[in-house]
């Protein structure tokens, strides 16, 4: 497991190469459920999600000589688009591995931060495959998108945030796939606010941490499109750190339906967030009322990368 003292590192580590995230207020939900609800909004984090925290955390810690081979991941894109980032910041070439699945927004993104792209297949099982040949035939280093230990550290920083903004929060809500960014959550939030409650939450379609939690060991399940496609994947059969962390750590796990999801991201443009499905899904629970609330609460808003015309058709009432 990642504990407080990971975290703490890596928030020294990474601190100068990401922005420090606002917390808001969000007045149309705290008024919807009695109690304050605060939106930390990783959506502004430069590349528009959380994800370049972890990877900015897990480059730092590789070695000159592994450097200079390369570095390598799978991604369902807003990793992919950290990675790019963190390693052409740091002067190192990266190839970034996607599945045909992923939106050609999220595509464009990462080659435009100069990284070396390679479509493999229609799942992250797929793109992990080529992670792997070029990992054992080139020598490139993974910079894996959960279930490593810099990563989770990485993302744990948000919850120290959290705690610095909110010091009485009573309850975190936060977007569920792989579960690096629960976890780290999670550690930190539990590491200093032990009755603080940490609820992870995904949609319905594909809830791979929450099967895996069900069955009491990881499983694997099919690959659906859905809104909150940055909560696609499978969390690894042979996962070694969120599976055991996410069972351990959150208090309950929540699954939304695809109409949930789009009430999310709609509810965000009425506060004047561009979000994406993945990173509505907080705000998805609440407004479906499948939380209990009962003091302040953090929602954690994790990312914005949506297909423009996509949003469009959702706020105006479709699913895109
Ligand atoms: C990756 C991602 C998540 C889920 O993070 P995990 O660590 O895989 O659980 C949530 N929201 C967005 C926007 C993401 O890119």
């Amino acid at each position: 497991m990642i504990g407080l003292d990971e975290i703490v590192k890596a928030q020294s580590r990474i601190a100068g190469q990401i922005r420090r995230t606002p917390l808001v207020s969000s007045r149309g939900l705290s008024a919807r459920c009695d109690f304050p609800i605060h939106l930390k909004l990783e959506s502004h984090q430069s590349t528009g999600s959380f994800k370049l925290r972890g990877a900015t955390n897990a480059v730092l810690l590789v070695d000159d000589e592994a450097r200079q081979r390369g570095l390598v991941t799978a991604s369902t894109g807003n990793h992919g688009r950290a990675v790019a980032q963190a390693a052409a910041a740091q002067g190192v070439r990266a190839v970034v591995c996607m599945s045909a699945l992923v939106p050609s927004n999220k595509i464009d993104a990462v080659q435009a931060l100069g990284a070396d792209v390679r479509i493999v297949g229609r799942s992250q099982d797929d793109a992990q495959q080529e992670v792997e040949r070029l990992v054992t035939g080139e020598g490139l280093t993974e910079i894996p998108p959960f279930d490593d230990a810099a990563v989770i550290a990485g993302q744990g920083t948000i919850g120290l945030e959290i705690i610095e903004d909110c010091p009485n929060v009573e309850l975190v809500l936060v977007p569920l796939s792989g579960g690096g960014l629960a976890s780290g959550i999670a550690a930190a939030i539990k590491g200093k606010l032990p009755r603080t409650r940490v609820i992870g939450i995904s949609m319905a379609r594909g809830a791979a941490m929450h099967e895996s939690l069900r069955a009491g060991h990881p499983v694997a399940v099919e690959e659906l499109e859905t809104l909150a496609d940055s909560l696609g994947g499978g969390i690894g059969l042979s996962n070694r750190y969120t599976f055991a962390m996410c069972r351990d750590l959150l208090d309950d796990v929540v699954l939304l339906s695809e109409d949930e999801v789009a009430e999310g991201i709609r509810h965000a443009f009425t506060e004047g967030e561009t979000v994406e499905g993945a990173g509505a899904v907080g705000i998805a629970a609440l407004l479906a009322k499948k939380i209990e609330v009962r003091g302040p609460t953090v929602v954690l808003v994790s990312g914005r990368n949506i297909d423009e015309a996509r949003h469009g058709q959702i706020i105006a009432g479709g699913h895109g």
